[in-house]
Order: structure tokens, then C-alpha cells, then sequence
């Protein structure tokens, strides 16, 4: 009895201690904050080692259901941390780590992260989070002027304003597409008469009422897979996101999209949302979003863009025009994650409309009550961190002529990357870029040589072939763990459209120096050489 009872009475007091006390500087973890504030890139090339375990062999290290019934010391645990999680995880950080949009942090983001996590605002009320609720309104105000650049007045209306928003924070480029098509259904299918709107009714009277045979959202081929899952939980279905075909350049064709509208329109099929792409994930293009707003504008639909990743290249005066007609749309997904260079978890959609909101309102009796300024009264999600914190610091911090320069160089650094791809005998640029973004893929001189003059049914095998050794290579590439490139399977219309394994590189990481993309490509040559199979059948094929 006494044992147990001095057991639970130390167990008082550790756990007083861990919400009073920090960890004294010489601890482990004192010591490892240390390191990291001082400075990140070392700390993170000294404590991820590119390790060779396969996942299968990780996956042992938690594989155990049983909650501790010991409490553990700090730095114990930290050892256990460093050891089993850190020391395996990614170093998307890595200047030779090219192959994701995930990429660098500012080092300001660190202590900036550790305030935001101190301070443990939730955003969905005001009561938890008082100053941080007009701060995310600015925010959403600032991305809303990028975008569409309105005059201060409108500003003044309707940034603060309770009955309003102009655009909803969220954890990232998903839950944005998710909203903005959300709010296009629900004022597609208001109320009207006695039919009190299917988010009261569902979608089922909704459809009988407006009399529509279907409902469909048009995005092109090259669309993200956020638009699938959006329809699916928005009852409107998967297979109802109807892929436009795209041209050579990966944008969607727009004579196919009036033809596709024109047809729906003529089954009684309503289109709920035409979808432009402004970066696709896969090539980094951008749809003709001017022509696309007009067709939209024809057919009486919701025009909504998906700039999760290109979005801010608005930020730089230079290219800010490939994305014009974007002002058009009255839906814009932008994350903040991607190329604004701010943590994980910070996603927006900006509405055009300030009233678009109402159409996503809820109530609740304890918080979100009418005429209240809390956000989460038209957020999909309910309690939220204070991450428009790091949004709204990092555009004063780095501002945005800074913006400009990380992008600029950014799509420049693609372009070099691209005149080396083209200039060495043994790489086939796939895509060009026309943001920071491209896909190529080893083939040989010989082989590209006949690759030119055989016809589409001749290159199939070759084609496959090529696809196998890409493959090899990227997977050596990663297990061997100096540099990192993705790999995607995109149709190639100079091979008759054909389905081609190919390597994707996301140049935004600042620290990327040309050398590095040199030395990327001769490790490739070299990893190529370590094929056993493809490459020599590649190359007496070619002979
Ligand atoms: C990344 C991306 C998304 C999804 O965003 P998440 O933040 O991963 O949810 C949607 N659309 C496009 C074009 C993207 O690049």
C-alpha cells in the first residue's frame, strides 16, 4: 500500500513539474534546443543520417500498442526520438532534396513556430484567441488583395467585418479546393420557395427541386486529386469530375471544355464548378485561366482556381502575368506551405465575393453565435492553431520584393536545369518549365536518336523500357541518400500521348546551387551504369 501510494504521490509531483519547470539547459533536450536554434541545417545534417533501413525494418522500432504504464524521463525519451524517428526521417530541407514541393524554412520560423505553439491560440472563437482572429482577417485580406487587388475601401468594409470573409485558413491546399467547391454547391442549390437549400435538405432534394440531372465539376487532366476526394464527400462523386483532355503543354484544352459544357448543358447535366489549374503538381503549367473565366462566365458556373502551388508567383511583378484572369475566379486556393516557405498546415481560399461565405455558415449555441467575429463559423474545420502568425510575419519579414526574388530565381534556376538536361547527350527533358518545376529522364544518345525516328507503336517497347530504368535510378537514388529526385507516370503527347515514367524536380529551395544539379545528373549516369539489365538491352536495341 505504502509503495503504491509513494509511486503515485512522485507522479504528482513529475507531473506538476513538466507543466511548471523547463528542462534545465544541460539536459538533453535543453541541449538539443540549443543546437537548433543556433543553427537548423547543422542540426538536421547531424542528426538525420541517410540510413538504408528499409521502412519494413523501421516499422519494427513502433510496433509495439501497449500505452506506457511508466512515465519516462524527458531526456530518455529524447535519446529514444533521436535514435529511432529523427535519425530516419527526411531531410527535405537538403539543398540536393529536389524532388517535393516541400522544402526549406527561413530560420526566423523556428522560434517563431515555438511562440505560436507557447501561445496555443484556437482560432475558431475569439475567446481563444482574441488579436490572432483580426490578424488571420488581415491575412486572408493581404492574399485577397494579391489576387484580386481592390481598392483600400473594400478593404475597410469587409476584412473585418462579421458577416463577411474574405477567404477561410486552413490546414493546406485540400481542405481549401474541399471549401471552395462547398461553398460552390451550396449556393448552386440555395434556397428558393419553400426549398430551404441542400445544406439543410441534401443533396437529394436538391437535385429533385432544381430539376438537374447530375451535377459535374470540368478540371483538366492535370488536376490534383483534392478535386476527387472534394466531390466524394461532397455527395456529388468521384467519377463526376470529369477530366478535360490537355494540349502538348499540359494546359487544358480549351475547345474541348466548351464542347464538354455544351453537351452537358444539353442532358440537363449542370456543371457545379469549372476548375483552372495555376501549377499543376505534376508539370508545373498553368491553364489559359482568362479564357477559362469567360467560358465559365457562358455556362453560369462557378469558376474556381487551383493555386495551391503556383499561387504565389503573384508575388513577383515578373511573372505575376502567367497567371492572368485569375481575378476572374471566384474561388482561389493558394498554400502557404508551398512556395511561401511557411511550415506545414497553412492553406487558404480566397473568395472574390466577400458574401460567398453565408453559403458554408454554421451556428452554435456556446461559440460561432450569430453576428460573432469567431472564424470558425465558416471554416470546414473546427479548432485551428495561430499559423496565419507565420503567414503574416513571413510577408513583413521577407516581404514581398523578397517573394520576388525567391521565385525569380527559382524558375531561372529550372531554366538552367532544363538547358543542362538538354545539353547532355544521355537526358531527355520531358517538360520544360514554365515554373520551377520540371520532369525529364535518362535516355541514352542512341536511343533518343531512334526514339526520334521510329513512330508511336515502335516506341512502346522502348518507351517501357526507359520507364523501367527511371524507375531503377530514382530508387537508387533515394535509398542512396545524398540527393533526391521524384518520379511521376505523365501522358507525353510527343509519344502519341502515351504514359511515361519520368524524374520531377521542384527547384524552390534556395540554397540549390547549379553544382548540385550538375552533380544530380552524373550520379544519375552513373546509377544507370549499375543497371544490370535495362540499360544494356537499351542500348543494343539502339545499335
Ligand atoms: C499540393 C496541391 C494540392 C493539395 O494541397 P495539400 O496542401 O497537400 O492538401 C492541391 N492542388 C494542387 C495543385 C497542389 O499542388
Amino acid at each position: 500500500m505504502r509503495a503504491t501510494k509513494r509511486i503515485a504521490d512522485a507522479t504528482q509531483e513529475s507531473l506538476h513539474r513538466i507543466f511548471t519547470i523547463a528542462e534545465a539547459p544541460d539536459s538533453t533536450l535543453g541541449r538539443l534546443e540549443q543546437e537548433m536554434s543556433q543553427n537548423l541545417v547543422g542540426f538536421l545534417n547531424n542528426h538525420i543520417v541517410a540510413s538504408k533501413n528499409a521502412l519494413t525494418d523501421i516499422e519494427q522500432d513502433f510496433i509495439n500498442p501497449h500505452i506506457p504504464e511508466q512515465p519516462e524521463f524527458v531526456s530518455d525519451h529524447m535519446h529514444h526520438l533521436l535514435d529511432k524517428l529523427v535519425a530516419q526521417s527526411v531531410h527535405t530541407s537538403s539543398p540536393s532534396f529536389i524532388g517535393h514541393m516541400t522544402s526549406a524554412l527561413p530560420s526566423f520560423i523556428l522560434p517563431l513556430s515555438k511562440l505560436m505553439v507557447g501561445l496555443n491560440q484556437n482560432l475558431v472563437k475569439v475567446e481563444t484567441s482574441k488579436a490572432f482572429t483580426p490578424l488571420e482577417r488581415q491575412v486572408l485580406g493581404m492574399m485577397h488583395n494579391l489576387v484580386y487587388q481592390q481598392n483600400d475601401d473594400f478593404y475597410q468594409n469587409w476584412m473585418h467585418s462579421a458577416q463577411h470573409s474574405l477567404g477561410s485558413f486552413c490546414s493546406g491546399g485540400t481542405v481549401a479546393n474541399i471549401t471552395a467547391l462547398w461553398v460552390a454547391r451550396n449556393k448552386l442549390l440555395q434556397a428558393d420557395g419553400d426549398f430551404r437549400g441542400v445544406a439543410r435538405e441534401g443533396l437529394h432534394r436538391a437535385m429533385k427541386h432544381y430539376g438537374y440531372q447530375d451535377l459535374v465539376i470540368l478540371v483538366s487532366d492535370r488536376g490534383h486529386y483534392s478535386l476527387k476526394k472534394s466531390s466524394d464527400i461532397l455527395g456529388i462523386g468521384q467519377e463526376n469530375v470529369i477530366a478535360i483532355p490537355t494540349d502538348e503543354y499540359n494546359k487544358i484544352d480549351c475547345k474541348k471544355l466548351v464542347a464538354k459544357c455544351q453537351q452537358l448543358s444539353e442532358q440537363n447535366i449542370k456543371v457545379l464548378a469549372i476548375v483552372g489549374v495555376a501549377g499543376t503538381t505534376e508539370t508545373g503549367n498553368i491553364d489559359p485561366l482568362d479564357k477559362m473565366a469567360e467560358i465559365a462566365q457562358q455556362y453560369q458556373c462557378h469558376f474556381h482556381v487551383d493555386a495551391a502551388w503556383g499561387g504565389a508567383t503573384l508575388l513577383s511583378n515578373k511573372y505575376r502575368p502567367l497567371l492572368k484572369g485569375i481575378e476572374q475566379a471566384d474561388s482561389v486556393t493558394i498554400d502557404a506551405h508551398k512556395q511561401m516557405y511557411v511550415p506545414m498546415g497553412a492553406g487558404l481560399v480566397i473568395f472574390k465575393d466577400p458574401a460567398s461565405v453565408s453559403a458554408i455558415e454554421h451556428h452554435a449555441e456556446y461559440i460561432l453565435r450569430k453576428g460573432s467575429k469567431d472564424l470558425g463559423s465558416h471554416t470546414l474545420e473546427g479548432s485551428r492553431s495561430g499559423m496565419a502568425m507565420l503567414v503574416y510575419a513571413s510577408l513583413h519579414i521577407i516581404s514581398r520584393p523578397g517573394y520576388e526574388m525567391l521565385i525569380n530565381q527559382a524558375i531561372e534556376k529550372a531554366e538552367y536545369f532544363a538547358q543542362l538536361i538538354n545539353q547532355h547527350d544521355d537526358f531527355e527533358l520531358i517538360t520544360r518549365p514554365e515554373l520551377c518545376l520540371l520532369t525529364y529522364r535518362y535516355a541514352p544518345k542512341s536511343v533518343q536518336v531512334l526514339l526520334a525516328r521510329n513512330d508511336d507503336e515502335a516506341n512502346k517497347s522502348l518507351n517501357l523500357l526507359l520507364g523501367k530504368l527511371t524507375k531503377f535510378i530514382q530508387k537508387r537514388q533515394r535509398e542512396d541518400g545524398r540527393s533526391f529526385v521524384s518520379r511521376t507516370r505523365i501522358e507525353v503527347s510527343r509519344y502519341g500521348g502515351e504514359k511515361v515514367i519520368v524524374f520531377r524536380v521542384v527547384l524552390a529551395n534556395p540554397l540549390t546551387t547549379k553544382e548540385i544539379l550538375q552533380d544530380i545528373l552524373e550520379q544519375q549516369c552513373e546509377l544507370a551504369k549499375e543497371s544490370e539489365n535495362f540499360l544494356p538491352e537499351l542500348l543494343t536495341m539502339a545499335e
